[in-house]
């Protein structure tokens, strides 16, 4: 059964304790609602929100793995360190992961398997920027990330895991997808992955749109029959805000 979920992507916001203090809150309004909640923190804080969780329907993740077990890699975090924290979640290929440190598409193939083996659900980013658009191009971009990235998963692999479309463009530029456009391009992700992995694997998958998603517009994005939630930046930051879009379904 495909599920909704909301996920807030806190990126390089907040200290330790206001991220506490901004899980607590976003933990405190959660009312059992049918809706997968996954706050996906900066690492120093995951240890210590997964011990404030007490909804069940509130998850935590990380925004990023390494892509490599362990070893020297100085700096770097483990998708086993992650787990270790309580964290369930990991978004992998973010626009920003892609555009600022060379992300490409064979290294996030690879931290999809590593956290796949780990059973970290993968939140794998993809989206066009606005100049393949204009000419044309964002179908076939889509397709390339999707079929690098994740193509050589087994069925049993890919099945496990969330797709995020999120337009370069729309990302915390305040410029919305417009709902016909998220919808026409999540479809083209469904029929994608049907091509490849059948109808059930197709159906099944959640696919979340995100890019200037707030609580203004979450309502109409989330009504498409091929948009299953929200990845959230900016409007993450905000529990009333985040809490808004959550309850937008
Ligand atoms: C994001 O970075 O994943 C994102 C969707 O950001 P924003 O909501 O701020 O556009």
């Amino acid at each position: 059964m495909r599920k909704h979920i909301v996920a807030g992507n806190w990126k390089m916001n907040t200290t330790l304790q206001e991220g506490i203090e901004l899980a607590k809150n976003v933990n405190e309004r959660i009312s059992g609602k049918d809706v997968t909640v996954v706050l996906c923190t900066p690492f120093v804080h995951l240890t210590e929100v997964s011990q404030l969780i007490t909804k069940d329907t509130l998850f935590l993740g990380a925004q990023n793995c390494a892509d490599k077990e362990s070893g020297a890699y100085t700096g770097e975090v483990s998708v086993a360190m992650i787990k270790s924290t309580g964290a369930s979640y990991v978004i992998i290929g973010h626009s920003e992961r892609r555009a600022y440190y060379g992300e490409t598409n064979a290294i996030l193939a690879e931290k999809v398997k590593l956290a796949l083996n780990k059973e970290l659900i993968p939140i794998f980013c993809i989206g066009e920027v606005l100049e393949e658009r204009e000419v044309g191009k964002h179908f076939d971009v889509i397709k390339t990330q999707l079929d690098k990235g994740l193509f050589d998963l087994s069925s049993e692999e890919f099945g496990k895991l969330i797709i995020a479309y999120e337009p370069v463009w729309a990302i915390g530029t305040g410029k919305t997808a417009s709902p016909e456009q998220a919808q026409e391009m999540h479809k083209v992700i469904r029929d994608h992955v049907h091509g490849k992995y059948g109808k059930q694997i197709a159906e099944d998958l959640s696919i979340l749109y995100g890019g200037s998603c707030k609580p203004s517009n979450a309502a109409e994005l989330f009504a498409n029959p091929d948009v299953d939630g929200g990845l959230i930046g900016g409007a993450s930051l905000q529990a009333e805000d985040f809490m808004g879009i959550v309850n937008a379904f």
